[in-house]
């Protein structure tokens, strides 16, 4: 047996938003511990896009209202982190653009006519051309418009290794996770059997939420699956691109992002409309060919005969929502010791720990005094998805 511990917050799951959370408690003198069941970021994190989005992309279908997202906010307070003047210090990390890009291949200014109308879009965008092109862009035979949106792109495998360094010794690798219950209440979780008693329990597990929930005997709050069938490509012609491509519909036809591999080529990651619906119908070989014939449509300059390919299903885990539901903020909910979030989005992480904080701050949890912890197996990082698939 091993002996019980205890802790202010007990945090289960190891991506984004677990992480996130644990640096910051942790900066502001709370005891954590954080429980992972497999490795730290593999979830959805480390196969996101790394995209931070400041929700410009929202007016195409006119959901942008204006400031009072909580998403309008996260370019600059994510800058700030990276710039070490933030809430937490992520100086280390790697931001792969400094912009995304908005990209119309020129068949579609009706659409960004009505897209432009808006002064909320007008304020976050700047016309692009000749050599403040995208590189991947830079060509003669290029037609259509590029917009820069003021949003960054960040290497996410790096950021998850520098949040699992501000955890120090917090970080516990776990297979079996149990309620452990005193006097009928949630008094914390039996680990690998183990028992963890903590003043507050946030599941922030991803799409492992429900199941977790299911062991309390819960069903609230309701979890949605959003399944993707994302593309990657390898080839030493790909020069890194962060873009946008509109189509006629309300979402990009394509995103584009870019991410270093470790053999020092360029590996294109493509979500957007393909990587949905009608994507995830699709087995491999027929994503692969869609892909293989956007890209040779859009950008026929680019030399593909090197590439190799693979696809990688994933899905999103958020909230069920209505439809009336917003898309752009954090989303949590609590009954007695019990958290439950989603971030529903990467860029959102820091605004799921702000509504913790709030939350804790209602409730009146403080930091407490707890014995220091002993030395605990600690979760792997998760590789990333182009090492394992194109390596
Ligand atoms: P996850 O990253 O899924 O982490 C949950 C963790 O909990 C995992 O490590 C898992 O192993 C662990 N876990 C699960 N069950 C248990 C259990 N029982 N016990 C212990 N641990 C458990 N967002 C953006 O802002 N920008 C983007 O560009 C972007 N692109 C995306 C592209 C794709 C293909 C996908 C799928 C999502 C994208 N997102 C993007 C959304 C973003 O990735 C997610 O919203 C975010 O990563 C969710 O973080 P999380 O920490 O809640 O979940």
């Amino acid at each position: 047996m091993f002996p019980a511990l205890s802790t202010d917050v007990l945090i289960v799951g190891g991506g984004i938003a677990g992480l996130w959370l644990n640096a910051r408690l942790r900066q502001s003198g709370y005891a954590t511990l954080l429980v992972e069941s497999a490795s730290l970021g593999g979830g959805q994190s480390v196969k996101s896009q790394g995209i931070i989005h400041g929700g410009t992309k929202y007016a195409l279908h006119g959901a942008l209202s204006g400031a009072s997202e909580a998403i309008a906010d996260m370019p600059r307070r994510w800058r700030e982190a990276l710039a070490g003047s933030g809430e937490l210090d992520l100086s280390g990390v790697r931001r792969l653009s400094d912009a995304h890009y908005l990209w119309s291949p020129g068949t579609l200014a009706g659409k960004l006519t009505s897209f432009f109308a808006s002064k909320a879009v007008r304020a976050r965008v700047e016309p692009v051309k000749g050599e403040a092109l995208p590189a991947a862009l830079q060509h003669a035979d290029f037609r259509g418009s590029v917009y820069r949106l003021d949003e960054l792109v960040l290497d996410v495998p790096g950021l998850i290794e520098r949040l699992a360094e501000l955890a120090g010794p917090g970080l516990l690798a776990a297979r079996e996770i149990a309620p452990l219950r005193e006097a009928g209440e949630l008094a914390g979780l039996s680990v690998d059997g183990r028992a963890i008693r903590a003043q507050r329990i946030v599941f922030c597990a991803g799409a492992g939420n429900a199941e977790l929930l299911a062991t309390l005997g819960l069903s609230q709050p309701a979890m949605q699956r959003r399944p993707l069938h994302m593309v990657m490509l390898k080839a030493p012609t790909l020069k890194p691109l962060y873009a946008h491509c509109l189509g006629g519909g309300p979402k990009p036809r394509l995103t584009v992002t870019s991410h270093p591999a470790a053999d020092g080529q360029w590996v294109w990651y493509l979500g957007g409309d393909l990587a949905e619906a009608e994507g995830v119908a699709r087995d491999e070989a027929q994503q692969i060919a869609t892909a293989r014939r956007e890209l040779n449509e859009l950008l026929p300059w680019i030399d593909l005969a090197q590439a190799r390919w693979a696809t990688l299903r994933v899905d999103r885990a958020e909230p069920a929502q209505s439809a009336l539901a917003r898309p752009d903020n954090a989303f949590l909910a609590g009954q007695g010791r019990l958290l439950v979030g989603w971030p529903t989005k990467l860029a959102l992480a820091p605004d799921l720990t702000e509504r913790i904080f709030a939350s804790l701050e209602r409730d009146g949890v403080r930091p407490t005094a707890h014995p220091p912890l002993p030395a605990l197996p600690r979760p792997p990082l998760a590789r990333p998805a182009w090492e394992e698939l194109l390596p």
